[in-house]
Parts: C-alpha cells; sequence; structure tokens
C-alpha cells in the first residue's frame, strides 16, 4: 500500500451519537481526500450497510466497525472491534444487552434530571435520536441545547451528565478481556479506543495491556485527541514493546464533538495492514463469514 494513503479508523454517525448519516460520512470523506474510514459506531452495526453501499459508489474503503462499552475493574474501556461476524451469537447477545442497558439507563438519568427541576420526557430525546441503535447521553445533551438548559454538548456533559453530576447513571457494559475475546473469535481485531483518555488512564498499565494482548488485543488507538503529546510517545513505546497494531483516528462525530474533525489524525498504512492481516488471521481460524464483499 502506497504510503500517502490517508486512513482514519474511528469515526461516529446517526447509528450512535454522530450528527452525519452513514452516507453522509462517507460523502464526507470522499470530498476530504481519506483513502480509508472506520466506521465504528457506539455498540452497534446499524449504519454498515447504507455505509458500505455509500462507499462502493466513490473511491472510499469502509472499514466496518465497532465501539463496544467495556469494563475493567469498574473503569468504562471503549473497546473497538474492526471487521467481526456481527451475527456472531455471543457478539449479538452481548450487544443487545448493552443496547437494553442504554435503553433502561434513560428513564432512570430522566427522572434524575426531572428531580433537579429539568423538563424532559423520554419522548422528546427518542425524537431527537430519530433513528440511532444506540441510545446516549449525547443525545440528551441535544434536547437540554434544544430546550435552552445549557448551551451545547460540552456544557450539557460538565453541568449534568458526566460522572458525579446530578444526571449521570451508570450502565452496563461487559468486561474488556471478555470482548476482546469475543471479537476475536467473531473473526475481527480489538483495539483499545484512547487508552489514556478520560476515565480509563489509571487502569490501563502496561501490566493490564499485557494481559488483553494474551486474551487477543490487537492494537491501541494512540493517535487520538485524548492523548497529549507525552501520553502519545508513552503509548507508542509501550505499543513497540508489546507488539501491539498503533492506530490513529479522529472519532469524528460530525457536529456533535468540537475539535475531532475528519482526518485529525491518521493511522500509518503498515499498522492498517497488519491490523488487516490480525483480522483475517481469526475470521480464517474461527471460520466467521462476515460477508467478503464487506470486508476492504
Ligand atoms: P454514553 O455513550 O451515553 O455513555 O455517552 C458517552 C458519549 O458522550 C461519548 O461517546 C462521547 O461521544 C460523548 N461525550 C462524552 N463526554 C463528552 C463531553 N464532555 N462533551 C461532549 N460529548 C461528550
Ligand atoms: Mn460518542
Ligand atoms: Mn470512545
Ligand atoms: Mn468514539
Amino acid at each position: 500500500m502506497l504510503p500517502h494513503v490517508r486512513i482514519d479508523l474511528h469515526t461516529h454517525t446517526r447509528a450512535s451519537d454522530g450528527t452525519h448519516s452513514p452516507s453522509e460520512l462517507v460523502a464526507l470523506a470522499a470530498a476530504q481526500g481519506l483513502d480509508v474510514v472506520g466506521l465504528t459506531d457506539h455498540d452497534s452495526a446499524a449504519g454498515w450497510d447504507e455505509a458500505a453501499r455509500a462507499a462502493a459508489e466513490v473511491d472510499v474503503t469502509i472499514v466496518l466497525g465497532l465501539e463496544i462499552s467495556t469494563k475493567y475493574s469498574g473503569a468504562g474501556v471503549h473497546l473497538l472491534a474492526y471487521l467481526p461476524d456481527p451475527a456472531y451469537p455471543p457478539l449479538v447477545d452481548e450487544l443487545d444487552r448493552i443496547l437494553e442497558g442504554r435503553t433502561g439507563r434513560l428513564a432512570a438519568m430522566l427522572a434524575r434530571l426531572r428531580a433537579a427541576g429539568l423538563e424532559i420526557e423520554e419522548q422528546e430525546v427518542m425524537r431527537r435520536a430519530g433513528t440511532a441503535a444506540a441510545i446516549g447521553r449525547p443525545h440528551v445533551a441535544d434536547v437540554l441545547v434544544a430546550k435552552g438548559y445549557v448551551a451545547d454538548r460540552t456544557e450539557a456533559f460538565a453541568t449534568w451528565l458526566d460522572y458525579g453530576r446530578a444526571g449521570y447513571v451508570n450502565r452496563y457494559a461487559t468486561s474488556t478481556t471478555d470482548m476482546v475475546r469475543i471479537v476475536s473469535e467473531a473473526g475481527g481485531a480489538a483495539v483499545i479506543a484512547h487508552p489514556w483518555g478520560r476515565g480509563s488512564r489509571q487502569v490501563l498499565d502496561r501490566a493490564v495491556l499485557a494481559e488483553l494482548r494474551g486474551a487477543g488485543l490487537v492494537g491501541i488507538e494512540v493517535d487520538h485527541q485524548d492523548h497529549d503529546a507525552g501520553a502519545r510517545v508513552a503509548l507508542r513505546e509501550l505499543a513497540a514493546d508489546l507488539g501491539l497494531v498503533v492506530t490513529g483516528s479522529s472519532d469524528f462525530h460530525g457536529t456533535g464533538k468540537v475539535d475531532h474533525e475528519l482526518g485529525c489524525n491518521l493511522t500509518a498504512p503498515d499498522q492498517y495492514e497488519r491490523l488487516l492481516d490480525a483480522a483475517a488471521r481469526n475470521a480464517s481460524a474461527t471460520g466467521s463469514d462476515v460477508p467478503v464483499a464487506l470486508r476492504p
């Protein structure tokens, strides 16, 4: 693969908490000269078909993926899963549980916000979320913005929705180790998203990353806006030490997340090749059957 290929491996659409449809994401990627885009909506493959169809019309490769809600020692860890068989039963079961946890949490969050004096109904959030399969705090934030309670999503989180704020409610997430195994068994490649971003830095040290690699972890996302220059250097060294692939990506959410513009961080072509090789190895080892046409 040529060295100038531009690869962004972590993006969201309206299938979760992004503000673009999958087709709009693909069109934007083409317009910006990206060659490869990872579609990684939270806990759902609902955007895959539309994105794959749109990508077939332009010169963009879509790497079908997920960003899965997991937990290690009580800390939230986001696990990127590239090219897993979305019909692998243990994966389907866990994603169902996570999505149910999201829906169940919504009612509890809104009750807490109402108790704090905000007028907000479940119907309003569901209308705002539209066709999203994964209902999240950003959708609640959007309603709070629309009703004038806060200026933007950032203020909604800082004032009401972040851990420790009045509207925060915990939700179900799979154990990180279990999910690394499930993704690998599903023929996919597991990569930890923003490992030293908010929340997970304390738990994801060298020993834990080594243990997760033992369960099948393929890589870590190093170049991400949540990591400062020092964190990137240290994580790169850790990855080299542990033989993990290094990825870079925008974590694009459309207008839903500032300073995460599409293509703002990129993955090196040789690292992308290693990632695809790992997924191919896992797929052939487990006989997983992701439709060939959907593989890049
Ligand atoms: P949830 O998936 O419902 O737990 O909400 C987490 C999502 O909210 C993340 O994936 C981000 O997209 C978004 N988010 C988290 N913190 C913030 C923040 N401070 N400002 C804006 N969006 C945020
Ligand atoms: Mn998000
Ligand atoms: Mn994340
Ligand atoms: Mn993300």
